[in-house]
């Protein structure tokens, strides 16, 4: 028998998990991602991690998966954008691991990822379905039909950055101020709630004074879901990522009951929490470096 290790890399700390073919999660480990300190660094942190979760499992390792947040070109491995995994830029990490570990490397978006190891814990999922993500940053993953939507060429478009109907200051670094990044990303609500109450976000909200900011919380995700529900007809949302159990607690329910209000051309889906939790987008990329293939 042998293993499949996945790897998925967030802004803050990457959870990796070893998958033997019989889908039993044999090992697994965090650490930070620690990207500002550069590629070498991050390279020699992933390789001692891949060490470690094959010594653990006692299998022979038989291919690595990346789940990798922010845009990346899953044909390249190069990863494109300064703001989310600053230090890692225009470098490709899949070519570099499969250089120093001599095993073959996949790589996707971190949203796709997370969306194919939470559809692996469904074994009747619904055909459209949408994933979004809640950490340090927002990432989105919509599947039609049972297959990944991507732009032409294959790229994965970066949907965290859709206009919502909440400003806030100051913009985003995409340049808007409404975009959904910039209200509903962990770092986002956290920082918001710091200035309106110096607090944390979880606090806030078990207070009389957290009202507004639940409110303005629930029609920014209700917007998102909205926009992909309209154009894509998804079933289910997913939603995971770093905030999950925050939205669980406080967001979901009183979005689903603002989203049923609304008139049904704006879609019927039902919105749920990962079942895979926190293992869904390293889950997924052990699953596509068993596939052998980028996720189509
Ligand atoms: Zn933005």
């Amino acid at each position: 028998m042998s293993i499949t290790i996945g790897l998925d890399i967030g802004g803050t700390s990457v959870h990796a998990l070893a998958l033997d073919t019989n889908n039993t999660i044999t090992a697994r480990a965090n650490y930070p991602t620690n990207s500002a300190q550069g590629i070498e660094v991050f390279l020699d942190a992933t390789q001692q991690c891949i060490n470690t979760l094959e010594a653990e499992s006692g299998k022979d390792l038989q291919a690595i998966g990346i789940g990798c947040t922010g845009p990346v070109d899953y044909q390249s491995g190069i990863i494109a954008n300064p703001y989310t995994l600053p230090g890692l830029e225009g470098h490709s990490i899949s070519a570099l691991l499969a250089e120093r570990i001599r095993v073959p490397t996949f790589i996707d978006n971190d949203a796709n990822t997370a969306h194919l190891g939470e559809i692996h814990t469904h074994p009747n999922a619904p055909s459209n379905t949408v994933l979004l993500t809640f950490g340090t940053g927002v990432g989105v993953s919509v599947r039609v039909d049972g297959e990944l939507f991507r732009t032409p060429g294959g790229v994965h478009p970066e949907m965290g950055h859709i206009p919502i109907s909440i400003h806030h200051n100051p913009p985003c670094y995409c340049g808007r101020t409404n975009c959904a990044e910039n209200i509903l990303s962990g770092n986002a609500i956290n920082k918001y709630a710091k200035h309106l109450a110096d607090t944390t976000a979880e606090h806030l909200l078990t207070t009389q004074d957290g009202r507004p900011f639940e409110e303005d919380l629930v029609i920014a995700l209700t917007d998102v879901i909205v926009t992909f529900t309209t154009i894509f007809h998804a079933q289910t949302v997913f939603i995971g990522g770093g905030m999950q159990d925050f939205f669980e607690h406080h967001l979901i329910e009183k979005t689903q009951r603002r989203l049923n209000s609304l008139l049904p051309i704006y879609g019927k889906a039902t919105i749920e929490g990962c079942r895979a939790k926190e293992n869904a987008g390293a889950l997924g990329a052990a699953l596509l470096a068993r596939r052998g293939r980028s996720i189509t």
